[in-house]
């Protein structure tokens, strides 16, 4: 039994007993679905008994529900804690991607309700205008933006040669800056490959024992401030980080075995795809990584460290055409745009002069495409409600990203966060049915 090595206490024994056969359900889960389990690191006699048993689809949704009514009763006994509310969340977002993969859909909200505990609000074109007018402003001429911007990105991109160089050197920035602000348990290791033809840029598994697996995707052409930005995000104080710091407070410090599984659809996927998208600022402000880009990466890469200037006001124009990506996978999810009319979205309000490669991510992930952007609004908003004197920012936010990710938080419990027109939290959304 897992909890016998641990530190559990005789009061979190039901719960520990639910946690557990959420990981049992999980993994019987992953036998279903290639794209459900991002990393588990329990026991591995367990993963054996998945593939042994092979639970139908019903099967594991009829026990998942079993799990959901068995928390029900305990909160009615005990009230609610964190990682019980964690815990149910996760649960229903599994029951709802098995009823999902039995052929049971639903619309868009309630999919985002129901995998990922937010509600993502509409957007009107003439509310995403400005942001397309804004690139528009620093790319002028007469062709298409998207074909504009294509050209200006070439011009950043490394050559292929020299990526690895440049990623290593990357990933060796990201983790000293990390380590300045968080302590992590030493050795902590990771290991990249460079692997081609992948639907995603970069890929991180956590491997138990504080060691990660990167893959970087080698087919699509990197710049070099996206191979930065990949290395903060998966390595340090990205997806590397965040699964270490989580396995040593929360799967080895408290017992809670719920943690030693990644699933890709869950609460807490998308709070730490945020939590790692949100890497890059963390860990290098604009003015430092606007040095480091000159100094040292420019000159690996073989690039003009006079034109390094140019990628941060891209950099911030760009970002701001991330709602307008979100808004046309929500009209693509909800069959409100057919496939070649997202694709045209993509490249008009995303300036994507290739759209294959978008359009396939959300035909195998669904709403997952927008953890990137809607699941770092929120850790954001978090980080600003909560951070005080300008002259703590620094240090409270490191707080704040810590504290985040080694407990058992879910989009509900940063509703002060969540003004604005940025995501919100989802109220506790019941079964689909349908
Ligand atoms: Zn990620």
């Amino acid at each position: 039994m897992w909890a016998a090595s641990c530190r559990g206490t005789e009061r979190d024994a039901i719960v520990d007993e639910l946690a557990e056969r959420y990981v049992h359900l999980a993994l019987a889960l992953g036998q279903r679905d290639p794209d459900y389990i991002d990393a588990y690191h329990g026991p591995a006699a367990w993963r054996t008994r998945a593939q042994a048993e092979r639970h139908s689809l019903e099967s594991i949704q009829s026990r998942g529900e079993e799990i959901i009514a068995a928390i029900g009763k305990r909160v009615s006994d005990e009230g609610v804690s964190a990682r019980l509310r964690a815990l149910e969340r996760q649960v229903r977002a599994l029951v709802f991607r098995a009823r999902f993969l039995g052929g049971k859909r639903g619309a868009f909200d309630e999919e985002m309700a129901a995998l990922f505990d937010v509600v993502v609000p509409r957007r009107t074109e003439r509310e995403l205008e400005p942001a397309v007018a804004r690139v528009d402003k620093l790319l002028p001429g007469r062709e298409p933006l998207a074909t504009r911007y294509g050209v200006w990105l070439e011009s950043f991109t490394v050559a292929p040669e020299r990526v690895p160089t440049v990623f290593d050197a990357a990933l060796g920035i990201c983790r000293e800056r990390t380590l300045a602000s968080v302590r992590l348990p030493q050795p902590e290791t990771l290991s990249v490959e460079f692997v081609p033809d992948r639907a995603w840029n970069a890929f991180t598994v956590y491997q138990g024992n504080f060691h990660s697996r990167v893959q970087v995707n080698s087919t699509p052409a990197l710049t070099i401030d996206r191979l930065l930005d990949l290395a903060c995000h998966e390595g340090y104080p990205g997806h590397h980080t965040i699964s270490v710091l989580a396995d040593e407070a929360l799967a080895r410090g408290r017992g809670w075995v719920e943690f030693t599984i990644e699933p890709l659809y869950g609460p807490r996927a998308f709070l730490m795809e945020g939590a790692a998208n949100l890497g890059p600022d963390l860990a290098l402000p604009a003015e430092e990584r606007l040095r480091l880009e000159q100094d040292r990466l420019f000159p690996l890469a073989g690039l003009d460290p006079t034109r390094a200037a140019e990628l941060a006001p891209m950099r911030d124009a760009v970002n701001a055409l991330a709602p307008a990506i979100v808004e046309g996978i929500r009209r693509y999810l909800d069959g409100e745009l057919d496939a070649p009319r997202f694709m045209f979205w993509l490249e008009r309000y995303g300036l994507m002069a290739e759209q294959e490669g978008m359009l396939k991510f959300v035909n195998r992930f669904r709403g997952y495409a927008l953890a990137y952007h809607e699941g770092a609004a929120l850790v954001r908003a978090h980080f600003d409600a909560s951070t005080g004197r300008p002259t703590d920012r620094v240090a409270r936010r490191w707080e704040l990203f810590r504290s985040l990710v080694t407990s058992p938080t879910v989009p509900g419990d940063l509703s002060s966060a969540s003004t604005g027109r940025g995501v919100t939290p989802a109220a506790t959304p019941p079964p689909s049915d349908r």
